[in-house]
C-alpha cells in the first residue's frame, strides 16, 4: 500500500474518532439527568423546558434486576401522556388546580415537560391494602378497603424508607418501611442538605396526590378497573410551583381489573416474576402494557387513536 493512503486512513481515522468524540460531548451537554427508566434532555432555546424520554428499561428491586425491550418505553410514555391529558381534561372541567409539569407529546418515546427540580420522595395513596402497606399496618388484611397517604424517601441503597414530617424538629425522620413505625424501627433523619419541600409544601403534594388519585380512580373505574395504589413524584418549577412531575405509568400503580388481584396489569407482575425471564413471560408483560396503552387512550382528554 503506497504510503500517502495510509497516511490518509490514519487521518480519517483520527478525524472519525475525533467526531465520535464531539459527538458524545454534545450529547452530554443535553442530559441534565438519567435515571433506571428516563433521560431528561435539556432542549436550545427553551430553558423553562424539558425533553422526556423514556427507555426500554423495566426495573425492580431497586433496579438491581431489570429487563428490556423494544418498544417498553413507547407504552410507557404513551400511557404518561394519555394520563396527563386526562388529568388536565379533568382538573380544567373541575375547576381545580393541580399543576403538571406536562406540556405535549413529543413523539413515540418523549414528552416536553416543565423543567423542574425533584423532591427526592414517593408519594403513595392507597384504596385497597395489599404491598408494603401489609408490612406497616398489620392489623389490615390483602384487599381491605382503607385509605391513606403516605411518603417515602427515596434512596435505593436503604430500600426507599417511610418518612414522616416531625414537628418538634421540623424535619424529616426516616423508618423501616417494610415493619411497622416505632421507635426500634427508626433509621434517622432525612440528610439536612436534601432539596425537601416545606411542611406546608408537603401538605400541597399531599392534597394533590388526593385529587390525582380521585381523578384517575374515576377514570380507571370507568373502564371496569381497580386503581388499587398510586406512587408519583412531584417537583418545583423555576417559579416556585408545585407540580406532578416524572411519570404516570403501569410502572407506579396497581391496577386489578374487576377488582380482581389474579387479573393485574400492572409492573407487579414482573416484580412476582422470579429467575430469568423467558419469552413468553416477557409476551404477558407485553401484553399488559399495550392493554394499559389502549384502555387509558380511552380517557376523557385523549382523541388519540393507539
Ligand atoms: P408498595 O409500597 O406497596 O411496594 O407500592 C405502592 C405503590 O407504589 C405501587 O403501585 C408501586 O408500584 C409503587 N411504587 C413503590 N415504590 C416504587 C418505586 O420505587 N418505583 C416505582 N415505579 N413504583 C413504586
Amino acid at each position: 500500500m503506497p504510503l500517502w493512503r495510509c497516511v490518509l486512513n490514519k487521518q480519517k481515522g483520527v478525524l472519525f474518532m475525533a467526531q465520535l468524540y464531539e459527538s458524545e460531548k454534545e450529547k452530554r451537554k443535553t442530559i441534565i439527568a438519567e435515571g433506571k427508566t428516563k433521560i431528561i434532555e435539556r432542549i436550545p432555546r427553551e430553558p423553562r423546558k424539558v425533553r422526556v424520554i423514556n427507555k426500554n428499561e423495566l426495573t425492580k428491586g431497586d433496579g438491581k434486576d431489570r429487563i428490556s425491550w423494544e418498544g417498553k418505553g413507547a407504552f410507557s410514555n404513551k400511557t404518561a401522556c394519555n394520563c396527563f391529558r386526562y388529568l388536565e381534561y379533568y382538573f380544567r372541567r373541575n375547576n381545580m388546580t393541580v399543576p403538571t409539569h406536562f406540556f405535549e407529546e413529543y413523539d413515540d418515546y418523549s414528552f416536553i415537560a416543565h423543567r423542574v427540580t425533584m423532591y427526592p420522595i414517593e408519594t403513595v395513596y392507597r384504596r385497597v391494602a395489599t404491598g408494603s402497606a401489609l408490612k406497616r399496618y398489620p392489623g389490615l388484611k390483602e384487599g381491605d378497603l382503607f385509605e391513606v397517604i403516605e411518603f417515602f424517601y427515596k434512596d435505593d441503597a436503604a430500600g426507599d424508607p417511610y418518612m414522616v414530617f416531625n414537628e418538634e424538629t421540623e424535619w424529616y425522620d426516616l423508618y423501616d418501611s417494610k415493619k411497622p413505625v416505632s421507635p426500634e424501627t427508626y433509621l434517622g433523619e432525612v440528610p439536612r442538605t436534601a432539596f425537601m419541600p416545606s411542611k406546608e409544601q408537603l401538605d400541597t403534594i399531599a392534597l394533590y396526590q388526593g385529587q390525582i388519585f380521585e381523578a384517575l380512580s374515576k377514570a380507571w373505574a370507568d373502564e371496569g378497573t381497580v386503581l388499587v395504589d398510586l406512587k408519583c413524584e412531584y417537583g418545583e418549577s423555576l417559579d416556585g410551583i408545585i407540580m406532578l412531575s416524572d411519570d404516570v405509568n403501569a410502572d407506579c400503580c396497581r391496577l386489578w381489573p374487576f377488582g380482581d388481584k389474579n387479573q393485574m396489569k400492572d409492573k407487579e407482575v414482573f416484580r412476582q416474576m422470579v429467575g430469568e425471564i423467558t419469552p413468553a413471560q416477557k409476551a404477558i408483560l407485553n401484553k399488559n402494557y399495550l392493554w394499559v396503552v389502549e384502555t387509558t387512550s380511552r380517557f376523557p382528554g385523549n382523541n388519540v387513536t393507539t
